[in-house]
Parts: C-alpha cells; sequence; structure tokens
C-alpha cells in the first residue's frame, strides 16, 4: 500500500504531466477537440492505478510521456488518445472489446494494432533478417500512427532504459538500433532517429559511447568556435544576395560519427563533418544560388556535392550536400534545403498531420504514389481511415513476412500459399510437402499467407509434387522447381513405362527385350523423327506412339505373335485407353480422395462414418491431422456446419483402377435357424466381398449377426445389402457407420 504521502506525490506528479499534454495539444491543434484525451487519461488512470516503473515512478507516468511524444509530432487526439492507452490491453485487466466500446473503432484498432507489435520478439543477430523484420513490422499495421506510436514508446523507453538490469537493457538497445532507428529512418523521421540512436548506442555499447563522447567532447570548443565563424560568413553572404534564410550549425550526433569512424577505419579528427552546417532557405531555387554562393566562398572537395532534391531519398529525404575545405583546410559540410524540406527531414510520416488545414506543397511528381495519398487525405479529411488503409498497401506492397516456428522470417509475394513457403525452406520440403499449419492450424494448401502469420510445413518422405501446385503458387522460383521436377520425373517415369509396354508386347512373339538391337531402335526411332532410343520409350510411356506399331517395325517381316500373348499385354497395347489407364496408374499417387482443387492435403476417412466410394462426402479441416472425409450422412456434419469456414469441397478420385476397399459393418436382424450363417456369408462371397469378422448373438430364437466386411464402393455395399435382404428369414440389414 501506498502511503498517503505518496499517493499525493504520485497524482502531483501526473497532473502535471498531464497539463503539460494539454497544453501542447491546445497549441499544436487548436481546433481539435480533446475530449477523448483527457477521457483517456482518466481511464489509463483507472486501470494502471497502483503499478509503477522499474525506475519507481507510477506506470502512469510512461503512457502519458509517449502521448506527449506524440503531441509533440503534433499528431491528432485519436493517437495521442491511442498513446495513452498503449499499454493497457498488455498489463491491465482491459480488452480490445473494452477500448472499443469506450473510446470507438479506431482508437481500438490502433491499441490493438501496438499491442499486436509489442509481442513479436524482433531481436536477431543477422542483418538480412533485421531488415525483414523492419518490413514485416510495417506490413504488418494498418494505420500508420500505430508504427508512431510504437516509435514513441520506444524512445521513452530509451530514455528510461538505466533503470533495468544491463542483460535487458543490451537487449532492448540492440533491438533499437537494428529495428526502431531504421523504421524511424525510413519513415523520414531524422529526429526520432538520432536520438534512438544515441541512446541505443550508449547502452550497447558504453565504452565506445564514451570514447567518442570524450573525443567529441575535447573538439567540441575549438568546433563551436569554428561554426560560429562560418556561420557569420555565410550569413553576411547571403545577406549581401539578399537571400533569406537561416543558418543553423551542430556537431554531428554520436552514432553517426561512430559509424563513420568504424566504415572508415579513421580516428575522430579525421572525421569530414564533425562540425554540420544547414542553410534554411525559402524557396527551392534559393538553395541552388545559396550552393553557388559557398562554392564561390570555399573550394568544394569534389564527388561530395550531391544533390538530393533532385534526387530525393528513398524515404523522400531532399537537400543540397557539399563538403568545403576553409581556407585554414579544414573540411566541413554543409546542407541546403527549404523549410518544408527541413521539416520533412526531422519529422518525417509525422509532418503530415500538421497541415491539415494548411496549403499543400507536394506536388513533386517524383514522390510516390503513397505520398500523393497523403496529400489526397490532406484535401479531403472526412475519411482518413480510407488513406490510411492506402498508405498500408503501398508500403510494402508486393511482399508477405512470415515466420517459420523458429522465428525465422520467410519473405514471399503477396498472395503466397504455404507450397511457396515450403520451396523457400528448401526445394526437399517443397517437393514432401503435404499440409500446413498456419498460427497452429491446418491450413488447406492453396490458403493465402499474412504477415506475421507462423508457418509450419508438413512433410511426408516420398511425397511428390503435383500439377495443381502450379496453379497455387506465387512465387516464380517454386513454380520453377515444381515444373523442372515434373519434367524431369514423368518423362522418366514415361521411358519406364515405355519400356515395359514394349517388353509385353515382345513377349507375345517370345522376343525378350535385350534381344532388340540398340541401333535397329535407333533406327525406328529417326523414322518418328526421334534422336534418341530414349525418346521413343518415353513417347510410347506418354502414349504418343502404340507399343504394337513400333514394336512391327521392329519385328522381320511376317513375324506373328504366338497364341500365349498374355492376355493383360493384348489389352494394353491395342486400345490407346487401356494405354492411358496404365500410364495414370503408374503415374497415379492419388489418394482415394482428392481435396477439390488440390491435389495433396492429408485426407483421412472420419472414424465416426467411414464413408466408401460413390457415397456423398464432405470434407472438414481438423486442427492439426489434415482434413476428415466425412459421409454426408453422418450425424456429426451437422453440428459441423456451426463453422462454415472450415468446410471444404473433397471428391473421390476419378482414378478408379487402383482398387480400394473399405471395411464395412452390417448388422443383420434374421431368424435363429439352420443355415442362415452360411446363407449370409454365401451372399457376401458371391459378391466377392472378403469377411473380416463376423459374430452372432441369439436369443428367442431371433438372432443379430455383425459382420465386417471389406467393400470396394457403394454399389457393391448396395449389393450385398439387397442379397441379404432376399434370404428367407432376413428382417434387416444395417450398416453401422463406426466400425
Ligand atoms: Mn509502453
Amino acid at each position: 500500500m501506498a502511503s498517503l504521502r505518496q499517493q499525493i506525490a504520485t497524482t502531483a506528479l501526473t497532473l502535471t504531466k498531464y497539463r503539460d499534454l494539454m497544453k501542447r495539444m491546445q497549441e499544436n491543434r487548436p481546433h481539435d477537440d480533446l475530449t477523448i484525451v483527457k477521457k483517456a487519461y482518466d481511464y489509463s488512470l483507472k486501470y494502471h492505478d497502483g503499478q509503477t516503473r522499474a525506475s519507481g515512478e507510477p506506470y502512469l507516468v510512461h503512457p502519458l510521456e509517449v502521448a506527449l511524444v506524440l503531441a509533440e509530432m503534433k499528431m491528432d487526439p485519436v493517437a495521442v488518445a491511442a498513446g495513452l492507452l498503449h499499454d493497457s490491453v498488455e498489463d491491465t485487466s482491459v480488452t480490445v472489446v473494452d477500448i472499443r466500446k469506450e473510446f470507438g473503432e479506431q482508437v481500438a484498432h490502433i491499441v490493438e494494432g501496438v499491442t499486436k507489435i509489442s509481442k513479436i520478439d524482433f531481436a536477431t543477430r543477422e542483418e538480412q533478417q533485421a531488415e525483414n523484420l523492419r518490413k514485416m513490422m510495417l506490413a504488418m499495421v494498418d494505420d500508420i500512427r500505430v508504427v508512431l506510436i510504437k516509435l514513441a514508446d520506444r524512445l521513452h523507453n530509451m530514455r528510461t532504459l538505466e533503470h533495468l538490469p544491463p542483460e535487458r537493457q543490451h537487449k532492448i538497445a540492440e533491438e533499437t538500433l537494428e529495428i526502431y532507428a531504421p523504421i524511424a529512418h525510413r519513415l523520414g523521421m531524422g529526429k526520432i532517429r538520432g536520438e534512438l540512436e544515441d541512446l541505443g548506442f550508449r547502452f550497447l555499447d558504453p565504452v565506445g559511447y564514451e570514447q567518442v563522447e570524450t573525443a567529441v567532447n575535447a573538439r567540441r570548443k575549438q568546433g563551436e568556435a569554428f561554426l560560429a565563424k562560418m556561420e557569420q560568413i555565410i550569413t553576411d553572404n547571403l545577406k549581401e544576395a539578399g537571400i533569406q534564410a537561416r543558418v543553423e550549425s551542430r556537431i554531428k550526433r554520436l552514432f553517426s560519427i561512430h559509424k563513420k569512424l568504424q566504415k572508415q577505419h579513421i580516428a575522430v579528427d579525421q572525421v569530414y563533418d564533425l562540425c554540420a552546417m544547414r542553410v534554411i532557405t525559402r524557396s527551392l531555387q534559393d538553395c541552388y544560388a545559396v550552393l553557388g554562393i559557398i562554392h564561390n566562398l570555399w573550394r568544394p572537395v569534389p564527388g561530395r556535392i550531391k544533390d538530393f532534391i533532385a534526387m530525393p531519398r528513398p524515404n523522400f529525404y531532399q537537400s543540397l550536400h557539399t563538403s568545403v575545405i576553409t581556407d585554414d583546410g579544414t573540411p566541413f559540410e554543409i546542407q541546403i534545403r527549404t523549410e518544408e524540406m527541413h521539416k520533412m527531414a526531422e519529422e518525417g510520416i509525422a509532418a503530415h498531420w500538421k497541415y491539415k488545414d494548411g496549403p499543400v506543397s507536394a506536388q513533386d511528381e517524383q514522390r510516390l504514389a503513397w505520398l500523393r495519398q497523403v496529400v489526397e487525405w490532406q484535401r479531403d479529411v472526412s475519411d482518413p481511415n480510407e488513406f490510411l488503409s492506402t498508405l498500408k498497401v503501398d508500403l510494402y506492397p508486393e511482399e508477405v513476412y512470415t515466420f517459420t516456428p523458429k522465428g525465422k522470417v520467410v519473405v514471399l509475394p503477396r498472395d503466397a500459399t504455404p507450397i511457396d513457403f515450403a520451396y523457400t525452406i528448401h526445394t526437399e520440403v517443397g517437393h514432401t510437402c503435404v499440409g500446413a499449419k498456419v498460427n497452429g492450424r491446418m491450413v488447406p494448401l492453396r490458403h493465402k499467407l499474412h504477415s506475421g502469420d507462423i508457418v509450419e510445413i508438413l512433410t511426408q518422405p516420398g511425397h511428390k509434387p503435383s500439377r495443381d501446385w502450379l496453379g497455387l503458387v506465387k512465387s516464380s522460383r517454386s513454380r520453377n522447381k515444381i515444373k523442372h521436377w515434373l519434367n524431369v520425373h514423368q518423362r522418366e517415369r514415361a521411358i519406364e513405362i515405355g519400356k515395359k509396354l514394349i517388353e509385353k508386347e515382345a513377349r507375345k512373339y517370345r522376343i525378350a527385350l535385350k534381344e532388340i538391337k540398340d541401333e535397329d531402335l535407333m533406327k525406328v526411332a529417326s523414322g518418328y523423327g526421334l534422336g534418341r532410343a530414349e525418346d521413343l520409350m518415353a513417347g510410347i510411356g506418354y502414349g504418343k506412339y502404340s507399343a504394337r506399331q513400333v514394336l512391327a517395325r521392329l519385328l522381320p517381316a511376317g513375324a506373328t505373335p504366338t497364341i500365349a500373348g498374355d492376355i493383360e499385354a493384348e489389352g494394353l497395347t491395342s486400345e490407346p485407353g487401356a494405354i492411358a489407364s496404365v500410364v495414370r496408374r503408374v503415374f497415379g499417387d492419388h489418394n482415394a480422395i482428392t481435396v477439390r482443387g488440390q491435389g495433396d492435403m492429408l485426407v483421412y476417412r472420419a472414424r465416426c462414418c467411414n464413408p466408401i466410394r460413390g457415397e456423398g462426402i464432405v470434407g472438414y479441416i481438423t486442427r492439426g491431422k489434415g482434413v476428415a472425409v466425412h459421409s454426408v450422412n453422418c450425424p456429426n456434419v451437422t453440428n459441423l456446419l456451426y463453422e462454415p469456414e472450415r468446410k471444404i469441397d473433397v471428391e473421390w478420385a476419378r482414378d478408379d483402377s487402383t482398387p480400394t476397399s473399405y471395411p464395412v459393418k452390417l448388422t443383420v436382424y434374421c431368424d435363429d435357424r439352420f443355415g442362415m450363417l452360411k446363407n449370409i456369408t454365401g451372399v457376401i462371397g458371391d459378391a466377392k466381398s472378403n469377411i473380416r469378422n463376423i459374430a452372432a448373438h441369439t436369443a428367442n430364437s431371433q438372432a443379430s449377426v455383425e459382420i465386417v466386411l471389406d467393400i470396394g464402393d457403394l454399389k457393391h455395399l448396395e449389393q450385398i445389402i439387397a442379397g441379404l435382404r432376399k434370404i428367407p428369414g432376413v428382417h434387416e440389414v444395417q450398416r453401422l457407420q463406426k466400425i
């Protein structure tokens, strides 16, 4: 229990911060209704009550500071309210549903997005992965305000990082440098990026930080004096030329100096641009005029002039950069930009929230489509949501970011399926892929993956890719892998089949395949316009040429088949349909049941009803086991209809050349008379069914006989049931769905 004194101190502290927040909001957005911010403050005051941070401060200080950062970015009341509530779902009993009820859809949606991102562990060692994680974070959010809140959150956490134990400091600092600072950079938010980087550097590498700091401080005084002198010269010359501009100068940020030192393997006093200067002009033309004036004053360093105005950086950063050498030989860098470019460089995407009422200057055709959307939105603020969803689509439109169960990021094209995922992991994983779980749930292979999905591929040794997959994959890599496999393997099989067919045909003439000379085969092959004997065999296997015709060309004229030719071979070679059926049998790797539209999923017959070929069936995607196939008559089907999204179309595979049989259980109710069992088994035997198990119960000269027998398909079963019903003394025959 906090003492009364503590409680009063807490209230005073949070209240002061709250007043700061409201003051800043009123200054920055004088026309906005701030009711929602006040309400969010009261709400978080209630729910974070009694919680403290590692620093010992009341927890509420954190959301208040985050909201203050957002207010300084001139964000709208919805974003600031969401900032106040950003930890409420994660750290208190509050749910997103509660937030929605109290604050409406937008705030709830943003808080939900922030919570979702908080759950991802961004810790990584690999540079490549870090890039993917950054992209993923941006792809995952559909409201850019979620990212801005995460950045504000991280900024305050970094500012107060000293209160955490060293390991935590290290991990959070690393994540900041790998993920958050680059995201701030990508969104053009130079100011936040700079602070995040310096704080990250300080906690990740305290020794290195101190070294750079000491070295820079040693030169600071001298540097500042130098900058003051230069600033005066520039200001005077601009005035003389009649150009209105302001000049800013600064010592560069420690992290950017540190990076430069590392990259160029140099000492601090060798850094070109420890001192940096900025000239901020009123117009674009003035930027180039200023550049001319500066190059007139000092000698420019060749190759160091960069025109980011004509060629903006990908994050829309615009500026002219040049490095010059002063008369006493000191190099320094000057950036020249307009006020508007400056705002974009410092605040990036957040800058767009500010000019809602003001003029818009982004007519630059060079800028990307999403920036034009910003402009559109500024003109018509009636539907900000639509703007935000467009923004999301365009941030990373073509890619989804998914995870392996171990947390490795797999980048896939939009609308990619688990098959794409499998082929990205490994070719062999792709080939043997039979199913997939997304976020722990079994999904069909055609399922479209989304950013943030955790995907687990189920494989089966010996499983083979199917031609249907070509219609399901999105990446060209998987498509090529599948095509390659199909080409190689189908040809191999066709050759094998071709050889078998020739062999069978030859047997009718009592000739072994070995006796046929290669050169003779070659001759026939070239007769068909083929280059190799293998091509001829493949052609036979594919059913292009008949084995009989090919053999006729191979044999001496007048050879006739012996009568002993085997019937099967006769049948196979005479009709093209039969060839196709053999081809299918050998090629065929279908299950007895296929899922419509895709050949390969884990499919099994539901134990509750054991459907047999010919029966109406429906498939249900189970959690973790594949597709369960039920008879349409199964009582469970009605229950399963409550989750219609799990229903999936299935059909009996058309390939019925593979004999399949299913155990079916029947109960025969009949008179207990002599010879009854013999009659029953007789009917079953006549129908060429195999009895697996039989048991009889008798009472009062009545009997019930339970039989488990192998059934080929529904017709077969119906035939047997009809036969049994015809036996004198049989009253009823029932099929038991469960065996
Ligand atoms: Mn937080």
